[in-house]
């Protein structure tokens, strides 16, 4: 066993993940590989806290006869049968544990370290309608594009092509850096100093290009009318989850505003490219888009967001994790406090996203199908589950 590299890993991770400017919740993987294994991130797993033991060794050899394999167009299928496979890639003793989804992307780099996060920064280019222009401006040949495709397998398979195309025209080397569109940062190396002088070489490329940044003045108080708002929703989450046979747990609830919250709240038209979803982690912690309640006068307000809460969860079949009130704030809404705290985090990254996409065109959404198929996918309702215990 390699314990020296597992431990350098261990490390590099917690320090990745412990802020919120690399990763929220249990989004992001990280992994070390020596000849015969890679040991990587389980699934739902945070980085922050990660341990040796919450990574997943993995036998090489069969991790790579799954590109070889040829696997069945429909998807459920297909996706069945690789998750399969990966589970079967797991070295002996390591049954219990459950692998990253993204494990097959840091598999086909030989490099040792391969460090996956989704910075906010990065997703304010990745997420925005000149991305792929962007990238080959300030990043040039080192950076390797790569366009949003549903996850799993099917990423995993896009990302292997292209990098096999990139190394016919480079030489045969690898592209040190994948951007992935509408989602993060890929970059392998062979040392520790190698992936913390990548992910700096990114983020300075990026952070020259910004002129326009969220606003972090703290607003100065909750709007007093946020507790009938948060009473209002609790209220109606609870009745739609009791219609719908789950009377027993009633929602936990959390209140809270930003500036730049006020500044997208205040009417429909400001609010519009938040009702779309901006990567997976937005889709799975914070819900594929918010339920957004005009301004009221304090009167209606009730009224309003029950009605609105209501004709949410009817057309979209769930309830809302995140109810935004024009001019007053927002609610968000899980299962347990964690669940609530992880909807509300990944809300905030996602305003601040959409702040920095105004540097690079404007907000470019996930499309609806992928959007679609996050939704319905067990791995990460798993994830979800998992790394909001
Ligand atoms: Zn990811």
């Amino acid at each position: 066993m390699n314990t020296q590299g597992l431990q350098e890993l261990v490390e590099l991770s917690r320090e990745y993940g412990k802020g919120r400017d690399w990763v929220i919740g249990g989004g992001g993987n990280t992994s070390f590989k020596d000849d015969r294994f890679m040991w990587i991130k389980a699934s739902g797993t945070t980085l922050g806290e990660i341990t040796a033991e919450q990574f997943v060794r993995m036998d090489l050899s069969r991790l790579e006869a799954i590109w070889e394999k040829r696997y069945p167009r429909e998807a459920d299928e297909r996706e069945r049968q690789a998750l399969e496979d990966l589970m079967a890639a797991r070295a002996p003793g390591e049954e219990g544990k459950r692998p990253s989804v993204e494990t097959l992307m840091h598999a086909l780099f030989p490099h040792r370290f391969v460090f996956h996060t989704h910075p906010t920064v990065l997703n304010g280019l990745t997420c925005s309608r000149d991305a792929d222009g962007a990238v080959s401006r300030l990043l040039g040949e080192r950076a390797l594009w790569i366009p949003t495709v549903n996850p799993g397998y099917i990423l995993a398979r896009t990302i292997y092509d292209l990098v096999q195309q990139w190394r016919t025209s480079h030489g045969g080397e690898y592209p040190p850096i994948l951007v992935m569109q509408n989602h993060g940062l890929v970059v392998a190396g062979d040392s520790v100093e190698e992936i913390r002088s990548l992910n700096g070489e990114v983020m300075e490329a990026i952070e020259r290009s910004i002129t326009v940044r969220p606003e972090i003045d703290p607003v100065a108080a909750e709007p007093a009318h946020l507790e009938d708002v948060r009473d209002a929703v609790t209220r109606a989450v609870a009745d739609y989850r009791a219609a719908h046979g789950d009377a027993l747990n009633p929602p936990v609830t959390t209140t809270f505003t930003s500036p730049e919250l006020a500044r997208r709240a205040g009417n429909r038209e400001a609010f519009a490219p938040l009702e779309g979803a901006l990567t997976p982690d937005h889709i799975v912690y914070s819900g594929h888009k918010p339920c957004y309640v005009p301004e009221a006068p304090a009167m209606a307000l009730k009224a309003e967001i029950l009605a609105e809460i209501m004709e949410y969860c009817r057309r979209e079949q769930t309830c809302p994790k995140l109810v935004v009130v024009g001019g007053l704030g927002a609610v968000a809404v899980g299962a347990t406090e964690k669940k609530a705290e992880l909807a509300k985090q990944l809300f905030l990254d996602a305003l601040k996203v959409a702040r920095y996409t105004e540097n690079f065109g404007g907000l470019q959404a996930m499309p609806e199908d992928q959007v679609a198929f996050i939704r319905g996918w067990e791995v990460e309702k798993f994830r979800e589950a998992v790394s909001t215990e």
